[in-house]
């Protein structure tokens, strides 16, 4: 009989899932909740209604401002047989970091290109997964069925994270969460402090300080020069709120009209029992390969991982998972996998790196890319993807925010102008 494999959303994460449990002869079910294929690059005009997405009761998936490009070359982005040009899913003549609507395009393409969609039960939200003898059952809106198998794919940027301030009940001005940010026009003429340096924080600065009296653009790791302008300033995090209502930031007051938190986002399983799986400030304990707990190594935890290039690292997680649950590799000893787990726990605690860091991988995912190949027996990594990879983090390191603009070799199959 064919394995029954669930996968739990329709985004990159999952398409490449299904597409994976295909191609090695499963029988696939994709729940999706929303309508289309795509999860964050399926991008949402409306906002919900708590701005801070704590309290939401409309609650809406996709993170993405209007004006969002990659900040990854669409020739990393791609998967690995499916090019990001006319060959594959996208345009010869798109820029090579292209706007959001792009990504979706290619996205689209995947779906129809490797007959997924067939297997798609679209607006069919998964409310529980519970563990039966030897598989897990499902429920959904629209009922209850059991599977061999499950890939959970449900994405980790749709619940903001919001740190703590004190005294932040003594700030007046509007607060709201980069989750919920579309465009800087209601920012017109104002004083924005905004919090946090990575991505969606470098992004949205920039674009509000064109507009805003001026951004204050807090946070540990911000490019001094980079944020030095007329009408953005760099800061440390905020450390609280003055009795006046002035956001303290290295001791200094800084008063803003709006506090836009560019904080990140929860890890959220809502569907899973603690028992199964536990979240912890963002660490998902005791992942084998941050992809499956020991105990169950029919449960798989696609697209976990971040600071990486997203869809090639799911790729390879998703072909890895497959693999062993078709029983063509063999997985460690339950007991080895946990040490095997801890020990690399240990070493990033005697780093010092934070909990909520411990899926962080970075520098790290060439070799995690290269283990999981190797385990399932497939070509490692590319020479051209780790070469542009490198030269984007050398254009990074030269230009600051504009490392877009800078001339990356075109060194893959993916044809770019
Ligand atoms: P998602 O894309 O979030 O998809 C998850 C899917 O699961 C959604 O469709 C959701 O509806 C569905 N779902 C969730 N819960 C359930 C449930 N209980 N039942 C059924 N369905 C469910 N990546 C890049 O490669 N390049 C970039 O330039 C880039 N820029 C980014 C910019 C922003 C602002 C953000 C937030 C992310 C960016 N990313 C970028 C990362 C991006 O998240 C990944 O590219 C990718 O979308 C993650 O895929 P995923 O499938 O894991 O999750």
């Amino acid at each position: 009989m064919m394995t029954r494999v669930a996968v739990i959303g329709a985004g990159p994460a999952g398409l490449v899932s299904a597409r994976e449990a295909l191609r090695q002869g499963c029988d696939v079910t994709v729940f999706e909740s929303g309508a289309s294929v795509g999860g964050v690059w399926v991008h949402s005009a409306a906002v919900e209604d708590d701005p801070l997405g704590e309290a939401s009761v409309q609650t809406v998936h996709s993170s993405l401002y209007d004006s969002l490009t990659t900040n990854i070359p669409r020739d990393l982005m791609a998967y690995s047989d499916f090019t990001f040009d006319s060959a594959g899913g996208g345009e010869d003549d798109w820029p090579r970091f292209p706007h959001h609507t792009c990504v979706r395009r290619y996205l689209d393409r995947f779906a129809d290109r490797f007959d997924i969609r067939r297997h798609i039960h679209f607006n069919e939200t998964v409310w529980r997964v519970a563990k039966q003898a030897a598989s897990w059952q499902i429920t959904t809106d629209h009922g209850v069925s059991e599977h061999d198998a499950v890939m959970v794919c449900n994405g980790h940027y749709a619940k903001p994270r919001v740190p703590v301030l004190p005294g932040i009940e003594q700030f007046d001005g509007q607060l709201i969460h980069s989750h919920n940010y579309r465009n800087p026009d209601s920012f017109a003429g104002k004083r924005v402090l905004i919090w946090g340096t990575s991505a969606s924080g470098l992004d949205i600065s920039a674009e509000v300080a064109e507009v805003a009296d001026h951004v204050f653009w807090c946070g540990n790791a911000f490019d001094r020069e980079a944020s030095i302008s007329p009408r953005r300033s760099g800061h440390p995090s905020p450390a609280r709120v003055s009795s006046e209502g002035s956001v303290i930031a290295g001791g200094e007051p800084l008063d803003a009209d709006v506090l836009i938190y560019c904080t990140g986002y929860h890890y959220t399983y809502p569907f899973l029992d603690d028992a199964v799986v536990s979240v912890d400030d963002n660490w998902v304990r005791g992942l084998h390969r941050d992809i499956l707990p020991p105990r169950y190594s029919n449960l798989g935890f696609i697209g976990l991982p971040f600071l990486i290039i997203p869809f090639p690292i799911f790729e390879i997680q998703a072909r890895w998972f497959v693999h062993h649950l078709t029983g063509k590799g063999t997985l460690p000893t339950v007991v080895a996998m946990t040490a095997a787990d801890s020990a690399r726990i240990a070493a990033l605690q005697a780093k010092g790196t934070l909990q909520r860091h411990y899926h962080r991988l970075g520098d790290q995912q060439i070799a995690y890319y290269n283990e999981l190949a190797a385990e399932c027996g497939v070509d490692p990594m590319p020479d051209w993807f780790i070469k542009t990879w490198q030269a984007v983090g050398e254009a990074r390191a030269a230009l600051g925010d504009r490392y877009k603009f800078a001339a990356i070799p075109v060194l893959g199959p993916t044809h770019c102008c």
